[in-house]
């Protein structure tokens, strides 16, 4: 059965157990930052990796980039980032906090008035200067999103890879957007990152194409681990469309704070190479060389938060079961995103050949698996740790173990225990790994 949580006990098991701490909390912490602990690094660079493995080693038609954060100024004017990347704020006059015009309904969200100043615009990128010299000629952007990286490089890529449409180009990396109201944890923030294609086709198959990669990423959320009644798709109605885009669909996920987007698909057009071209004066077109045509491929851009999956991964994990007289609580991460694939535990921490052995093996299962020992507790309290975090198999060694050369292997799902010889441990759990 589904377990409601809410936000608070996912905020606070973040913490407890070194998954996302707030970011400088020494000093009070500073709003809308957070950084990823031990735990929290480990499960957002399986997030990443089960990514890239999707929409590029997967697939014979997509190559990776790894562009740089600050580009040339005139990469914002091109995109229209540096006139029309804007929000409206509006503040209350009552209490004078500032919120988006289209996340407020009539009332104020804090102090429920209905007095706010006229709405007015407000760039969310994020300004810097390059060099000794701040002034107008040492302006810089982080970039508030990596796709344009990709735009830029198209020639590169095509020159160096020779691809022919339709193909892709991904990328995962940091982005910046000066949030008016940043919040909800790790939902948005002002420095984030992002997981994005940008699918290079024909125009007449642009349709088409879009509809596979809105199927294709939804169902990714899925094969991740996320429950199909938790995850929707919706498309953005005309009067939300970028005014150059043909379509956008959001996948978006049943967070406890609501229905809420992970990654919109969409249609971008030609406008992107188009622009860069008229920009920059060079030529961006595609040489389809068998008919000898030069146009601008039409874009399709999945795009998605690297910190919002992972939160959706957590929330979506999180189980409580009454054991007996207790709450059990479980991270029911799929095989793939669990953090910590095996633990190995000692049953008597003060026989130190039961502690010899168990260290062996974790060093040996380190190899291959993500694997922690821990020695710091009676076993059951060892066994609800890890539950706790997601770890799918714990193995323990116990004074049995010295003579039979077996070992116990829990998992953590179903909490049945089995006796596995030693020197069949790695090949019972690659087999359960890869299943
Ligand atoms: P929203 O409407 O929630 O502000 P958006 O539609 O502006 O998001 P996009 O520009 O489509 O977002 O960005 C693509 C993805 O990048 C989003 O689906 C989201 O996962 C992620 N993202 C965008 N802004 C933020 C943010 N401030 N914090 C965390 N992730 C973000």
């Amino acid at each position: 059965m589904a377990t409601q949580v809410d936000m608070d006990k996912i905020v606070s098991l973040c913490k407890r157990r070194g998954f996302i701490f707030q970011s400088s909390e020494i000093y009070g912490g500073l709003g809308s930052a957070w950084d990823y602990g031990p735990l929290g690094v480990e499960l957002k660079r399986n997030v990443k990796a089960a990514w890239w493995k999707s929409v590029v080693h997967g697939r014979d038609d997509v190559v990776g980039l790894d562009a740089s954060i600050l580009m040339h100024p005139e990469t914002w004017r091109a995109s229209g980032h540096t006139e029309n990347f804007t929000d409206v704020l509006v503040d209350c006059k009552n209490c004078k906090k500032r919120f988006r015009k289209d996340h407020i309904d009539e009332k104020c969200p804090s102090c429920g008035k209905t007095d706010f100043t006229e709405g007015r615009a407000f760039n969310l990128m994020l300004k810097t200067f390059l060099g000794a010299v701040e002034d107008e000629s040492s302006v810089a952007y982080l970039r508030p999103e990596t796709a344009q990286g990709i735009f830029v490089n198209f020639n590169n890529v095509v020159n160096t890879t020779r691809k022919k449409l339709p193909f892709g180009i991904a990328q995962i990396g940091k982005s910046f957007r000066n949030e008016i109201t940043p919040g909800n944890f790790t939902f948005r923030t002002r420095e984030f990152e992002q997981m994005e294609v940008e699918y290079f086709t024909n125009p007449e198959d642009a349709k088409e194409c879009h509809q596979q990669w809105i199927d294709e990423r939804f169902n990714w959320y899925l094969e991740m681990g996320i429950k199909k009644e938790n995850l929707q798709l919706r498309k953005h109605g005309d009067d939300e469309l970028a005014h150059y885009a043909a379509g956008c669909t959001d996948v978006e996920y049943k967070f406890p704070f609501g229905w809420s987007e992970l990654e919109g698909i969409a249609n971008r057009t030609d406008f992107d190479l188009r622009q860069h071209s008229e920009f920059s004066g060079k030529d961006l077109k595609y040489h389809n060389t068998v008919t000898n045509e030069k146009f601008f491929p039409y874009i399709i851009e999945p795009s998605g938060g690297v910190d919002r999956a992972t939160l959706a991964f957590i929330v979506d994990a999180y189980h409580e079961e009454q054991v007996k007289d207790n709450t059990r609580v479980v991270l029911r991460f799929s095989k793939e995103l669990a953090p910590v694939k095996v633990a190995v535990l000692p049953l008597l921490k003060k026989n130190s050949d039961i502690v010899t052995k168990a260290k062996a093996l974790r060093k040996e299962l380190q190899k291959d698996f993500s694997c922690v020992y821990d020695d710091t507790a009676a076993i059951g309290k060892l066994y609800r740790r890890q539950d706790e975090v997601g770890t799918f198999f714990c193995v323990t060694v116990d004074v049995q173990s010295l003579e039979d050369q077996q070992v116990t292997v829990r998992s953590r799902d179903t909490m049945e225990q089995k006796r596995i010889p030693i020197e069949r441990l790695k090949e019972y759990l690659q087999v359960e790994f890869s299943g």
